[in-house]
């Protein structure tokens, strides 16, 4: 393993802040042929993609020790991309407020996540041609892993994103919002890049913590990084593939507590229960959740303080709807 810093900076009281690359190349003589980056961190608060990172590096470390010819292509991994941010546990870079997955492809980076991220950006081009930038949910939903993805991009970005163990592949249109994301701009940079997502903010959730791994661990055998010697552990999933119109939110119409009675991850049928939203004050139920479909339940709110408009889940249609 071969560690770099790609990007520094003093804090006010004179310690340092890294952003690193652990680098793991093929044995001498071998050909390099396809170049992964695997990045995490980007925004502060989410912990899952870390703990996939350490996995990745345990293992990898493993390989360069007891299994080197198993390693036909380079791996690149990023561990912790918004160090200030991760110090915090907050998703935006502390003092400044700035989200650092806004700030790339800027034409003149000003501020310094803007600066850490074209340093990222460009050292991430220089050295992968496949990337996965690893993303957990916000406060208040957890997600089953899932791979999303803009239309324009989805042929070719498809047959990576069925590689990966996950169980949803989201295609859906592109909005403003994305061009200054790192998913977007490797992308368009014909790095051919898989945004994942996966569990919730602050927290590692167990049952999806070998599941990521182990289809990250098969995405680099089926693009020859890793050869036929390493084996993956476990029944591999094939991901339901939907489109923008197969996604159907759920919604609070009342304000309180969200009791949720379904499982993320189940599929549900029309009119199941999913949960109540009550009244603490009061001793009521004020509103039975009911899913309008059937399909996968694949977002499910956590947080259970909802106010009237909040998500409390997401469910994905097996198949398109009919025009
Ligand atoms: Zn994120």
């Amino acid at each position: 393993m071969k560690t770099e810093s790609i990007a520094s900076c003093n804090t006010p009281f004179l310690t340092r802040t890294e952003l690193l690359r652990q680098s793991f190349f093929p044995a001498e003589g071998k050909v390099s042929r396809q170049r992964m980056a695997f990045v995490t961190g980007l925004h502060g608060d989410e912990l899952e993609g870390l703990y996939v990172g350490h996995r990745l590096l345990s293992f990898l470390r493993d390989i360069e020790e007891n299994n080197p010819s198993a390693l036909k292509g380079e791996v690149h991994i990023y561990p912790a991309v918004n160090p200030p941010s991760l110090n915090h546990s907050s998703r935006l870079w502390p003092g400044l407020g700035t989200d650092m997955n806004r700030t790339f492809g800027l034409a003149r980076p000003m501020t310094l996540p803007a600066q850490f991220s074209a340093k990222l950006l460009e050292d991430i081009k220089t050295h992968a041609d496949i990337a996965v930038d690893f993303h957990a949910s916000n406060l208040h939903l957890r997600e089953l892993p899932q791979v999303r993805m803009i239309d324009k991009w989805s042929s070719s970005l498809m047959p990576l994103a069925m590689a990966t163990n996950t169980d949803l592949v989201w295609t859906h249109p592109m909005a403003d919002l994305f061009s200054a994301t790192l998913g977007y701009n490797l992308n368009k940079a014909k790095v051919a890049t898989l945004v994942i997502e996966a569990g919730i903010c602050h927290r590692i959730t167990p049952e999806f913590r070998d599941q990521v791994f182990a289809g990250l661990i098969h995405l680099m055998k089926q693009t020859g990084i890793l050869d036929e010697s390493v084996s993956v552990q476990g029944r591999l999933k094939n991901p339901l593939k939907v489109r923008a119109n197969q996604v159907v939110s759920i919604g609070s119409k009342q304000p309180g507590l969200f009791i949720s009675d379904a499982h993320l991850g189940e599929f549900v049928g029309a009119n199941q229960p999913v949960g109540n939203i009550i009244d603490p004050v009061r001793g009521e139920v004020m509103e039975e959740i009911l899913a309008p479909v059937s399909g996968l339940l694949f977002t499910l709110r956590e947080h259970p303080l909802t106010y009237a408009g909040s998500l409390l889940a997401r469910i994905a249609l097996e198949k398109e709807p009919p025009p």
